[in-house]
């Protein structure tokens, strides 16, 4: 297999481009890929003649607006390039127009009362910032999907408009140090986690088809307690899995760099290599969907739910971010010199003061009724947003806030900041703290709140706004200073002061923790809806407004969508189990403890004691009993959800998720007493150690 050749050849990338466009045309959209320069309308027909041929050269034959609406998955309305001329001969066609906008029947997205149902319209815009590729035959087309009256209804156009304003507030920040960059990129490295079970397994269950994750079952015998799955050896078919799927990513242009098993049974890893935040963002979603359908084709159902077992380990995906400068400046590495330390010392001191002041925007861009069972449990970072730095970087940040030496290894022990330097940071793991949300890791943060089926476009928004905020308030002070070296101390010591409270090195599974953090005034969102309230607070919608990320409408949209998302999955959940419980569970245990009626009958008319069968007739019958009443009521409970969004998503967090959770108890007990013959559908032991 030859990998470079393999690698992007699905993808019109910079080389096609490069080979395939006049020069002036070429340059063009360069400006428009690297400085975010608006496209010229003459240039999207070259481009686009020259896509076509590209795309038809490898047999596509259609071709699609790709985008990404508020559902979280990718949307796709194929198109073929067919088309009729003058003289009546079909050709394929596809023209400047048909590549920058198309015009998808928008009104069955959700768009959160945004975009009447009368004005059904809306349109996607070609997103040249992205490159296109071929999946299947068809030319995807990255797009952005907005309403007619301008208002977004998808996940990009945000990210879009959030690495603008970041971009612009770094160039300021970074032209206070005397360097003149044209253009700052977050950038972002994804990894993802997820679930592998073998697809009859999972065709049997219902709740795994509909929900994505098990509602009811009884833990396996043997969980993770072992460790033996983590970085363990893979299993052969899970092993083909992989090449076949790095195979299918390469080809796509992502650079699937990391494969390895983790913590839970069947549980694994994929990382790329990271990108800027818009094409690291569309390479996941196409991770996503590339995994489940590789997954088809070797007999497997990857489930990308947060937690597919109760019991084990579930799956999130950790957001690694950092900014890059166009000449490929890492502004989070702390640099060698007094003067990169002092720089990066402000780019830190940015993130930390972001992170404190936004804290609930972060937690906001990781809630869902998946999320919830991942978040605070003991696997998982806590749903409290804090910092770790490690001991170093903290001790440093300690002694800039007392205005101490620092006492560290490095040479120079003074740190006035801008004046000495830093002492080298150590970049290994063992200085990692695994239970920190947020955490620094040498030279970029990882935050790894975000759950494994998310796209990953919401968190970043948040961060590369927050952030952009945090360097608007900074310029806008030195910018008018007299002395930038001593006001940039006295901003850095101040500011650290003022968000210490953020950052955390310990056990963030704690319970200490939970109650240090509270002290310290930090939100501590348990539950999608009690974080999701919080959305449209006043100081977020004025920090998306000052940096034209959303407007006040798109902000009340989105937390309509988000809220009514929560209360649909939780209420299908609710719905699947009642209709596993009532037509499969219970007639199951009530034929087994049938026939252990028939037995005791039988055996008792010859004279045979059945005691045993007695006994386990006894329990599973009562347990049936239970399991009757509490799946009724738990029937009843969804029957009466409100209508109001906001107080159904409260209605199933407080009242559903509790029903729901009494009936699995019994469910799950009354499965380690029914003979698993007349048990209905695949145990945990057999879906988590399948041969
Ligand atoms: P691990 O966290 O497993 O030790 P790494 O630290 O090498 O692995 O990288 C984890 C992820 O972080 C990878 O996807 C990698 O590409 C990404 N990453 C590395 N550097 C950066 C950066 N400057 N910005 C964003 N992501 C990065
Ligand atoms: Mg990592």
């Amino acid at each position: 297999m030859n990998v470079p050749e393999m690698f992007g050849s699905m993808v019109f990338n910079d080389q096609v481009m490069k080979e395939m466009l006049p020069k002036k045309v070429y340059q063009s959209l360069q400006n428009t890929m690297i400085e975010g320069k608006a496209l010229d309308e003459d240039v999207a027909d070259i481009v686009a003649a020259a896509m076509k041929e590209w795309a038809v050269s490898k047999g596509a034959t259609h071709f699609t607006h790709w985008f990404q609406p508020m559902t979280g998955i990718t949307a796709e309305k194929h198109d073929s390039f067919l088309t009729v001329d003058k003289n009546g001969c079909v050709i394929m066609d596809f023209s400047g127009k048909e590549l920058t906008k198309g015009e998808p029947d928008a009104s069955s997205f959700p768009s959160g009362g945004l975009r009447a149902t009368f004005e059904a319209r809306g349109y996607t815009a070609w997103d040249p910032t992205s490159y296109a590729f071929i999946k299947d035959g068809t030319l995807c087309i990255p797009t952005a999907f907005c309403s007619y009256t301008g208002q977004i209804l998808d996940k990009k156009t945000p990210l879009l408009r959030s690495m603008d304003a970041i971009s612009d507030e770094a160039v300021k920040t970074l032209a206070l140090f005397g360097k003149h960059v044209k253009r700052v990129n977050a950038t972002i490295g994804a990894e993802q986690e997820y679930f592998l079970i073998d697809k009859a397994d999972y065709s049997k269950r219902l709740d795994l088809r509909l929900t994505g994750r098990t509602l009811i079952g009884a833990s396996a015998a043997k969980g993770q307690e072992m460790e033996d799955h983590y970085f363990g050896s893979i299993r052969p078919r899970v092993k083909a899995f992989m090449a076949d799927l790095d195979e299918e990513l390469w080809k796509l242009g992502i650079t699937a760099k990391t494969e390895h098993n983790e913590v839970a049974p069947c549980q694994h890893e994929m990382a790329p290599i990271f990108d800027n935040a818009n094409k690291a963002t569309d390479a996941n979603q196409l991770t996503m969907e590339m995994m489940k359908k590789v997954a088809e084709r070797h007999g497997f159902a990857c489930l990308l739910h947060e937690k597919p077992f109760e019991g084990i380990n579930g799956s999130g995906k950790h957001n690694n971010w950092a900014l890059s400068t166009d000449e490929g400046e890492n502004l989070l590495d702390p640099g060698k010199t007094p003067k990169d330390n002092a720089q990066f010392l402000l780019f830190l001191t940015a993130v930390i003061k972001a992170v404190d002041e936004y804290q609930d925007l972060l937690r906001i861009s990781v809630a869902s009724a998946g999320n919830d069972h991942r978040l605070g449990a003991n696997e998982a970072p806590p749903a409290i947003v804090s910092i770790f730095v490690g001991e170093e970087l903290g001790t440093i940040i300690e002694s800039i806030v007392e205005g101490k030496p620092f006492k560290g290894r490095a040479a120079s022990s003074r740190l006035d900041i801008g004046t000495s330097v830093l002492p080298k940071l150590a970049r290994d793991n063992s200085d990692r703290n695994r239970t920190s949300p947020f955490a620094f890791t040498g030279n970029k943060f990882e935050f790894r709140m975000p759950g494994s089926s998310f796209n990953i476009a919401c968190t970043n928004v948040m961060l590369n706004t927050a952030v952009a905020d945090a360097l608007k308030a900074f310029c806008d002070e030195l910018e008018m200073a007299d002395d930038f070296n001593s006001s940039l101390n006295a901003l850095i010591k101040r500011e650290l002061e003022k968000h210490r409270r953020i950052l955390f090195n310990g056990n963030g599974y704690s319970k200490e923790w939970e109650k240090e953090a509270e002290r310290r005034g930090l939100s501590n969102y348990k539950r999608t809806p009690d974080a999701l309230v919080h959305y449209c607070d006043k100081k977020n919608v004025d920090l998306f407004r000052r940096h034209n990320v959303y407007t006040k409408e798109e902000m009340e949209s989105r937390l309509e969508i988000s809220l009514d998302e929560y209360q649909k999955v939780i209420h299908i959940e609710a719905v699947t189990m009642v209709e596993m419980l009532k037509r499969q569970i219970l007639p199951a245990s009530i034929r087994y403890s049938s026939s252990l009626a028939s037995s005791v009958h039988n055996k008792e008319s010859i004279g045979v004691t059945a005691n045993a069968d007695k006994a386990l007739c006894a329990k599973v019958s009562s347990l049936c009993d239970e399991l009757m009443i509490k799946t009724d009521e738990l029937d009843e409970c969804v029957t009466a959800i409100p209508s109001d969004t906001e107080e159904a998503a409260f209605y199933a967090a407080d009242k559903i998720i509790p029903a729901m959770e009494k009936a699995r108890q019994l469910s799950d007990k009354l499965e380690t007493v029914t003979d698993k013959t007349f048990w209905p559908i695949p145990t945990y032991s057999e879906i988590l150690f399948y041969v």
